[in-house]
């Protein structure tokens, strides 16, 4: 596809994945006037439910990924697991955004580590551990740290807290001895993400930072404007973001995790190469959604430097909100009670089935100043069973 080409409403635009991020990508499509095509192995998968078509194979599967291709005109992924060969397959016929090769980096933490280093960008001192041997030659700067699966990790699932030598050799085989990066436990002050995104004539933009707060190693709330961060951090953290995109050659939304350390240093942590759940906001408080930004970079229409019209918070609404103290049937929560806050967006994911941890859906709440969004969304979730930040 060559610069000029770009790919108008009316066509179809494909995706990789079926979750929620993948519905919130649909939706977006769809109120530009596209058509929607999701390849999920799930008939019930929240993106499948709200699509044109759904074909419903593995992301490996041959006719799967060619039924795919012939109703799509471009594709994209929501997933960052999706096998970065059947990317590439796809890219034989049809413009894909993020590629294969992108893809591919961001699945492994140790490639993704090193694309950071070649950057110029600071992360965590580490050790990659494949080998006994590389478990053993492991030095002891890096303890007390975090012992990581390579592949497959997300919301803190495939790591583990070692303190000394044995809690290591243990973890590692709990981790069935899989490929793993050891990483020094690191004296957060508090972490960020910066959303860009990279369009094909290598124009990259970029969303304000966010600020994000985890509870058991799942994203909780996620506030912007970033309450802690100094104006000379949000500066590092964006130009690290524009160098990392830019030198993976990268079309699409890219999502970097930063950590801020207690003496004010800036690492990165880890990205994904597709929206991410700290810029779900960027629907309710930004002009252009992470979303509509990933429909852009993809079909080749101009990017513009999103702008934040109001300050807000987003906080996820897990599985557990269903089951309030005692309970052990799914109870519906009081969704009337927490829209009759004004600056409430409500955003649910169809999934039918509550489970602990489970990502249901997240709300937004936006205010005249940050002081009032603040203050509405301890309401809320006073009124949701969470926790107060
Ligand atoms: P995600 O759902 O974002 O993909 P993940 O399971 O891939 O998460 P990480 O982002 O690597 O995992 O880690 C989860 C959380 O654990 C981080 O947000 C941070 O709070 C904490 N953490 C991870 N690595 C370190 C570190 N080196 N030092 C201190 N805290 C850390
Ligand atoms: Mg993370």
């Amino acid at each position: 596809m060559s610069q000029r080409d770009v790919i108008l409403p009316g066509a179809t635009l494909g995706v990789m994945g079926g979750g929620q991020l993948g519905r919130m990508f649909v939706h977006a499509a769809q109120a530009m006037g596209y058509r929607t095509a999701v390849l999920d192995p799930d008939p019930t998968s929240p993106a499948g439910l709200v699509s044109h078509h759904h074909v419903c194979t593995g992301y490996l599967d041959e006719a799967g990924l060619t039924e795919l291709a012939r109703v799509s005109a471009a594709i994209t992924t929501e997933f960052e697991n999706v096998p970065a060969a059947a990317l590439d397959k796809l890219a034989e016929t049809l413009p894909v955004a993020p590629a294969g090769a992108a893809v591919a980096i961001c699945q492994d933490r140790a490639r993704e580590k090193a694309h950071f280093v070649g950057c110029g960008v600071d992360c965590a001192p580490h050790a990659i551990i494949e080998t006994s041997e590389q478990l053993a030659a492991v030095s002891d700067d890096l303890l007390p740290g975090i012992l990581k699966t390579a592949r497959l990790g997300y919301d803190g699932k495939g790591q583990i807290r070692v303190r000394t030598r044995d809690e290591l050799v243990a973890a590692w085989s709990e981790l069935k001895q899989v490929g793993c990066v050891l990483e020094k436990m690191l004296p957060l002050a508090y972490e960020v993400s910066v959303l860009v995104a990279r369009g094909r004539d290598g124009r990259v933009v970029h969303f304000p930072l966010q600020q994000n707060l985890h509870r058991d190693g799942i994203l909780a709330v996620t506030t912007v404007p970033a309450p802690s961060v100094s104006e000379a951090v949000s500066q590092q953290a964006y130009a690290a973001a524009h160098q990392i995109a830019a030198s993976m050659n990268y079309v699409g939304v890219l999502c970097i995790e930063f950590f801020v350390l207690q003496d004010g240093r800036i690492v990165a942590n880890e990205m994904a190469p597709r929206p991410h759940n700290s810029g779900h906001h960027t629907i309710d408080a930004c002009d252009v959604s992470q979303f509509e930004m990933q429909v852009r970079a993809m079909t080749g229409l101009p990017l513009v430097d999103p702008v934040l019209h109001s300050p807000c918070l987003m906080l996820n609404l897990l599985g557990d909100l269903w089951f309030p103290a005692g309970s052990a049937e799914q109870v519906e929560p009081d969704w009337a009670a927490v829209l009759a806050l004004s600056g409430t967006h409500l955003h649910l994911y169809g999934k039918t089935e509550a489970r602990k941890a489970r990502k249901m859906g997240h709300l937004t709440v936006t205010g005249a100043t940050p002081e009032s969004a603040r203050a509405t969304a301890l309401k809320a979730a006073e009124i949701l069973g969470i926790a107060p930040f």
